[in-house]
């Protein structure tokens, strides 16, 4: 339950403070007009925020990390709860039902950019240069 709620604030936790921020924006664009002082205000707090923003959205992930390594650690899928065969080993847990992949800290795993490329294109590449 809590490791769910703490995955979930991690997943929208970026695009919640991008949204805020724009909103912010909106409000300090049509202040401009109105009330220049109010601008001038948010866009001092704009900057000072910006820090506390970075280290609640830190905060947050190490209570996801930290709800999400009992999981692991009792060989249980974090996102489907499904109880894991023997495959289910570090260094990255791959759940066998839902294909979720997680780190050994509990974080959610994300393959590298040169494991996603399909290798079709590169031998393309060569081929066309010899
Ligand atoms: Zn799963």
């Amino acid at each position: 339950m809590l490791q769910r709620f703490f995955a979930a604030l991690r997943a929208h936790y970026g695009m919640t403070v991008f949204v805020l921020y724009l909103c912010a924006f909106g409000i300090a664009f049509v202040g401009t007009f109105t009330l220049p002082l109010i601008s001038i205000f948010m866009v001092l707090l704009s900057i000072f925020l910006l820090v506390p923003a970075v280290l609640l959205g830190d905060a947050i992930g190490a209570l996801s990390r930290r709800t999400t390594r009992p999981y692991l650690r009792r060989g249980v899928c974090p996102q489907c709860r499904e109880q894991q065969g023997p495959a289910w080993e570090p260094p990255v847990y791959r759940c066998a039902f839902c294909q979720a992949a997680f780190d050994p800290t509990g974080d959610p795993h994300e393959p590298d950019d040169s494991a996603s490329r399909p290798q079709g294109q590169a031998n393309l590449a060569t081929n066309d240069a010899g």
